[in-house]
């Protein structure tokens, strides 16, 4: 029951968050399973809510195989060691943090089909996040242009959790700002057309600053 009521507060709440912020973008909100079982993801499933997103790869591939006849959009959220590409990359409907050359090019050699990747970024430079620091973008983007299994659809942000609000704003805008210029660039694998952040504690502020794709968990579960 909590559940539901959660669920049907977050839908309410981020659309009146893009009604009031004049927000152009269709948002497509990602239920993060992380904190729960296969049985209330499957509830949750049962509620509407058919993108989900993992951060591991062992929980990932015990609800994608549990859950395998269900209609789900698979998001994988959470960084990804090069060794574990193979068992996940081709069953993952988007990658959401691709945060180095060198996972790209493994992506690249195991992918079956093209994969729909965000390049995770990290302009506020902290050091323990992951993502491609602002000078090293360029370089990853040339780089990627020749790897043909990879569809970067959009960039990935994760806000430091100390943010103040000034800071969020600045981080979200210059990301998006981002997103644009790599778009302009119209690179064939490269349609930049998405832009994933915003979490519980922050997704009105990402809405705001043209977030396309937000991650919640905590919010549906607390
Ligand atoms: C856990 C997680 C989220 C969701 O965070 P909440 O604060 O629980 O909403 C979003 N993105 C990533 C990468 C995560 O690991």
């Amino acid at each position: 029951m909590a559940l539901e009521q959660h669920k049907t507060s977050i839908f309410q709440d981020v659309d009146q968050v893009v009604a009031d912020s004049h927000a152009s973008q269709t948002v497509t909100i990602i239920a993060v399973t992380k904190y729960v079982d296969v049985d209330t993801t499957s509830q949750l499933i049962e509620l509407g809510v058919n993108h989900l997103g993992e951060n591991r790869v062992d929980q990932f591939l015990k609800k994608y195989q549990a859950l395998a006849n269900k209609p789900v959009t698979w998001h994988f959220i959470g960084s990804l060691q090069r060794r574990k590409v193979k068992d996940i990359i081709n069953l993952v409907d988007y990658f959401h943090a691709l945060d180095s050359i060198k996972l790209a090019q493994e992506i690249n050699k195991r992918a079956d089909h093209v994969i729909n990747c965000f390049l995770q970024v990290n302009l506020s430079e902290e050091a323990s996040k992951h993502g491609f620091l602002r000078d090293e973008i360029e370089q990853a983007l040339v780089a990627i242009a020749d790897m043909p299994k990879i569809n970067l659809v959009g960039l990935m942000t994760m806000a430091p959790l100390a943010a103040s609000q000034t800071e969020l704003e600045d981080l979200f805008a210059a990301t998006h700002q981002l997103k644009e210029m790599i778009k302009a660039k119209k690179i064939k694998n490269m349609p930049m057309t998405e832009l994933s952040m915003g979490m519980s504690g922050d997704y009105p502020l990402a809405i705001k600053h043209g977030a396309t794709f937000v991650r919640i968990g905590k919010l549906f579960f607390q």
